[in-house]
């Protein structure tokens, strides 16, 4: 089917992953722009049908830029482009002053496309199984969860981590898959039966194949933008929450409560919820 509108997002992959609700609304007949390392995961979402990276000749067809940026205006300038309303100032004063959250990612992406935001899957699912996805890692400290041995620990069947780059040490000692590229990561997700994360894009990854998950928020909130999905949001009602749009190195309280207060126990229950 000739490629009939292009989605842009560039980065990161939880970005690339929440677009999936456009792409799978659009259907047949989707493009995607994106950057070489995400080439992957678009190509793999439900819609799409070819992948785009910059330098590449686009089709003359209309263009849907989610990214939205100086980068992607200058490679779509001249062209007939709709985009993602940004919400930078928001988010901003939401963390400084801790004003009303912005609307939901996936939201803006549907409004700027014209469509209603599709339900996840937005990935081919994954086999389920009797196996609890744990994925450790964050890039940011402050959305590091202090536990997630002792919850491997706790878990009465089998886990297995999944971790990106500079997680190699966690997951080895849960046991696991770790800077793989996203078709090992997807195949890892194979026989599973829900995932727990940190507000990271594991979490988006996971939901996306249609996998319950429990996510974990800190210094995020699951009201500021990404979380969308049909699990379990645990966190603390902290007056210093949210204290940063992404996370940061090292918490402003000195204490980390917002996650060092979920307990191993909270999980176990909320997973307990999703069998
Ligand atoms: S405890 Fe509060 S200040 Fe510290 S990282 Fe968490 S949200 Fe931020």
């Amino acid at each position: 089917m000739p490629i009939e509108r292009i989605v842009v997002r560039f980065s990161s992959m939880g970005d690339v992953v929440l677009t999936g609700a456009v792409c799978t609304a659009f259907g047949a007949g989707t493009g995607f722009l994106t950057l070489p390392r995400y080439a992957d995961l678009a190509a793999r979402l439900i819609g799409v049908e070819q992948v785009f990276v910059p330098g590449d000749a686009l089709p003359d067809v209309p263009i849907v830029d989610l990214q939205n940026s100086v980068r992607s205006r200058w490679l779509l300038r001249g062209r007939s482009v709709v985009r993602v309303e940004r919400q930078d100032l928001r988010r901003r004063l939401r963390v400084a002053f801790k004003t009303a959250p912005g609307d939901r990612v996936v939201e803006r992406y549907a409004r700027a496309a014209g469509v209603g935001a599709a339900p996840a899957p937005w990935l081919p699912t994954v086999a389920r199984g009797d196996v609890l996805l744990l994925a450790p890692g964050a890039a940011h400290a402050t959305k590091r969860w202090p536990y997630w041995e002792a919850l491997a620990r706790a878990w009465p069947g089998p886990v297995r981590a999944l971790g990106g780059p500079g997680d190699e040490a966690i997951v080895e000692r849960i046991g696991g898959v770790c800077e793989a590229g996203f078709a090992k990561t997807l195949d890892a997700m194979n026989g599973a039966f829900a995932m727990v994360a940190g507000d990271t894009g594991l979490l988006h990854l996971a939901a996306a194949v249609g996998l319950p998950v429990v996510g974990l928020f800190g210094p995020t909130t699951s009201t500021d933008g990404f979380w969308c999905h049909g699990g379990v949001a645990l966190e603390l009602p902290l007056a210093c929450r949210p204290c940063s749009r992404f996370g940061g190195a090292r918490c402003p309280m000195g204490d980390h409560l917002c996650l060092q207060g979920i307990e191993v126990e909270r999980v176990v229950a909320a997973l307990g919820g999703l069998r």
